[in-house]
Formats: C-alpha cells, sequence, structure tokens
C-alpha cells in the first residue's frame, strides 16, 4: 500500500470536484484530485459541449450565486487563455398561467439582486428572434447576461488549472473505500491510501455509494437530449440564438445553440426515472429523441425539419427540492459533501469549489449555505 499524503483529497474529477481542486491550489495547497475514470468520460454529468448559465431563477440565493461564480469563470477563463463562456442571453418562455408565474418570480428574485430582466410580447419575440414563430398571447422574459458555458471545455480548463499549482490528478482511481475514523480522512484507490488534513467528495450520481449517510436524500436519473443541425446553421449560433427555456405546464424543456462541435441541443428538464450509474445505458431512444423534436414543431420550425445529428445521455442527481447539497458530512466537520445538484448546478460550480474549500479549511463561508444543508429536513422527503 502506498500512501499520499496532502491537504486536500478530492473524490471526483467531474466539474464540482475539479473546481474544487482548482480552487485549492489557487490558495496554495496541495491536492490530490481522484476519478475513477479518463477526464472528459460521458457517464456522470459534466459531459458534453455546453450548459445554460443564467440569472434567471425565481430564488434570490441563486441569483446571488450567479453573481459570484462569475469572477471566478472570468478568472479561469484567463487562467486558461481561452473563452468559456458565450453570452447568447438567455430567454425563459411561458406557457400558460404556472409559466407566468414563474417569469415573474424569476423577474421579482432578479430585481431584488438589481439584475434587469425584460419582458417580451410576441412582436417583440418575433424580432430579436425571427427564427421563432410563437403562438399568440405568449410572454417571455429575457436575461441579457446568461448564456452557454463551454462545458467540456471549461472542465479541461479546471484541469489544467489543478495541474498547474501542487495538484495531482489521479485517474482510473475508483475509490472503494472512505475511511473516517482516523485522525485524517482517508480514501482507499488501487493500491493507495489518500490521506488528507481535510476531504471533499463530490461523486456526482455515485454519491449516494460514496455517501450512504445521504443516500435516501439522492436519486440519479438518467437524462437523454437530441442534437439537431438546421439548414441555416448560422441563425443558431450563440450570436443569432439565446439559450432557451420553455416553461410547459406538462413538461419544461430547453434549448441551446450550436456550441462546439454539439449541433442544436434540446432536451426535457426532468420527468426521467431512477437509474443506477453502474448500469451504462449511453444511446438514447429514437423515440426519445424523436418526441424532443416534436416539441419544437409549432415553435422553431427550421429546426423541428432538421434531421437529428444523435443524441446523448446524462445523469442528473436529484434531491426532493432540487436544492443543492453543500456542507460538512454528517459525520465531522472536516469532510465536505457537494451532491444533489439537481440539474442545474453546472453553472455556479467555479463558486461552489471556493465554498467547499473554505468549508473544509475555514469552518464557514460569507456565501449563504442553510438551503444545501446536507441535514434538513426536505431531504428526507422522497424525489418527486
Ligand atoms: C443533460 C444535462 C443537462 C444539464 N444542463 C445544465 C445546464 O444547462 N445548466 C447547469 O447549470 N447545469 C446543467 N446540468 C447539471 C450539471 O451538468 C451538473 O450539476 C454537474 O455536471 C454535476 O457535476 P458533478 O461534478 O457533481 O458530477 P459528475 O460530473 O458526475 O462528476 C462526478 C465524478 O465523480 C467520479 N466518481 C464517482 N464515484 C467515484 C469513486 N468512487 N472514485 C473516484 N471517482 C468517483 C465520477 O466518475 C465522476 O467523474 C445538466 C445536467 C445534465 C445531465
Amino acid at each position: 500500500m502506498q500512501y499520499e499524503r496532502v491537504d486536500l483529497v478530492v473524490v471526483g474529477g467531474g466539474i464540482m470536484g475539479s473546481m474544487t481542486a482548482w480552487r485549492a491550489v489557487q490558495r496554495g495547497l496541495k491536492v490530490a484530485l481522484v476519478e475513477q475514470f479518463r477526464p472528459g468520460h460521458a457517464r456522470g454529468s459534466s459531459h458534453g459541449c455546453g450548459r445554460i448559465y443564467r440569472y434567471n431563477y425565481p430564488e434570490a440565493d441563486y441569483v446571488r450565486w450567479m453573481g459570484g461564480a462569475f469572477p471566478l469563470w472570468h478568472a479561469l477563463e484567463e487562467e486558461a487563455g481561452e473563452r468559456l463562456l458565450f453570452g447568447c442571453g438567455c430567454l425563459d418562455l411561458a406557457l400558460g398561467p404556472e409559466g407566468d408565474a414563474m417569469l415573474e418570480a424569476c423577474h421579482g428574485a432578479m430585481l431584488s439582486q438589481d439584475i434587469q430582466s425584460d419582458f417580451l410580447r410576441h412582436e417583440q419575440i418575433r424580432q430579436k428572434l425571427p427564427q421563432f414563430t410563437p403562438p399568440p398571447g405568449v410572454r417571455a422574459l429575457y436575461q441579457a447576461q446568461g448564456g452557454v458555458v463551454a462545458a467540456d471545455r471549461a472542465l479541461e480548463a479546471a484541469w489544467q488549472g489543478v495541474r498547474r499549482g501542487e495538484g495531482r490528478l489521479f485517474v482510473d482511481h475508483r475509490v472503494e473505500r472512505v475511511d473516517l475514523e482516523y485522525d485524517q480522512p482517508t480514501v482507499l484507490a488501487r493500491d493507495t491510501a489518500f490521506r488528507g488534513q481535510r476531504l471533499v467528495l463530490a461523486g456526482g450520481p455515485w454519491a449516494p455509494r460514496l455517501i450512504p449517510e445521504l443516500a435516501r436524500a439522492l436519486t440519479p436519473t438518467r437524462q437523454q437530449f437530441a442534437l439537431l443541425r438546421p439548414e441555416d446553421e448560422a441563425m443558431y449560433r450563440p450570436d443569432r440564438f439565446p439559450a432557451l427555456i420553455v416553461h410547459d405546464v406538462e413538461q419544461p424543456y430547453y434549448m441551446l445553440p450550436i456550441i462546439g462541435s454539439e449541433a442544436v441541443k434540446i432536451a426535457r428538464h426532468g420527468g426521467a426515472p431512477p437509474a443506477d450509474p453502474e448500469v451504462v445505458q449511453a444511446t438514447p431512444e429514437p423515440r426519445e429523441l424523436e418526441k424532443l423534436r416534436g416539441y419544437l414543431k409549432h415553435w422553431l420550425p427550421g429546426a423541428y425539419n432538421a434531421p437529428i445529428e444523435g443524441g446523448k445521455t446524462c445523469f442528473y442527481t436529484e434531491t426532493s427540492d432540487t436544492d443543492f447539497i453543500i456542507g460538512a458530512h454528517p459525520a465531522r466537520p472536516d469532510v465536505v459533501v457537494l451532491a444533489g445538484f439537481s440539474g442545474h448546478g453546472f453553472k455556479f460550480a467555479p463558486l461552489v469549489g471556493q465554498v467547499a474549500v473554505e468549508l473544509a479549511c475555514d469552518g464557514g463561508t460569507s456565501w449563504p449555505v442553510e438551503r444545501f444543508s446536507p441535514t434538513r429536513e426536505a431531504l428526507l422527503k422522497p424525489v418527486g
């Protein structure tokens, strides 16, 4: 058995663990980032070209977190010498009174934090986005500072940042045991015992295995998305097409413009049954892809008529209240758990990493984390 002794051990090289490791090396810590697969693998939650970032949330806490994440995203862009954020704006469309109420709540939460957003009526939507043919009477909320983050590039940039500092990456190292009995938390992977002054567990859909104490609160679900390549591609690039969220009573869904090598992405938000990340099902069902395309019939004829270029799967790890889990492990305060990002965590990842380091090393943070408590009562309710 070999021993690896560091200031901070991070388990999980998805976006949350990688950003934690990056923020830790920025603070001058010696870090081991332990990942069971290879960088960029497609079995967890962080792969693919794009993720929406937005201030558009009905809760002011998330609006504040977005504001805190931006400077860290820009710091990573500067360090990597590469553009990661594509500021195409974010458009929320409402179908029906529930959707309308959601837009009002988002507008109010943003206003409370001095973030501007604008309601658009049918004609204004048509002017801004001639690709759209929305039904009359539809309302939308536009937020100019939203956009799409290049997800795979961001993950790579964080890994590079870790390498540049005092960080070591251990790939193909599956943590088989988390030992919290010693003075210092220790994890065992292959032939190595990683012992840190502090430990952060960021296992994505494997979190219920890594943190059995929270297994009941976490439900991994397998999401599927379709990729369509419209004939007039230029109309669907970030300079002409925003990130789009449709608040449909039956099923919310969203679309991303063309980012990197990926075509226009369309997916439903949630509504998928529980699934186990150990059972690999990387190919989406053709029926689901056709269903996704069907949503576009009356809205985006150009994309609806485009061929399906492919599709992918990806895991959400859901909590009953859709709030994240960020805080001390129920068994000891020097171990921090990051889990339950419920399909909307990516945009906050650098701040999640920063907060994880503060919680682990300083025992507290100035960021509001109460709603993310691992011991909150809402976590006892079933997801659904
Ligand atoms: C289809 C889809 C669309 C999304 N869209 C958005 C969006 O538009 N905007 C947004 O903000 N968010 C979005 N999200 C959510 C966001 O992508 C996730 O919140 C985020 O990627 C979660 O990252 P993670 O690091 O927690 O998990 P993961 O990326 O799954 O990382 C966990 C890592 O831990 C490793 N691991 C687990 N167990 C072990 C072990 N025992 N030993 C070693 N390593 C281990 C895994 O291999 C994995 O690499 C979306 C998610 C999906 C699936």
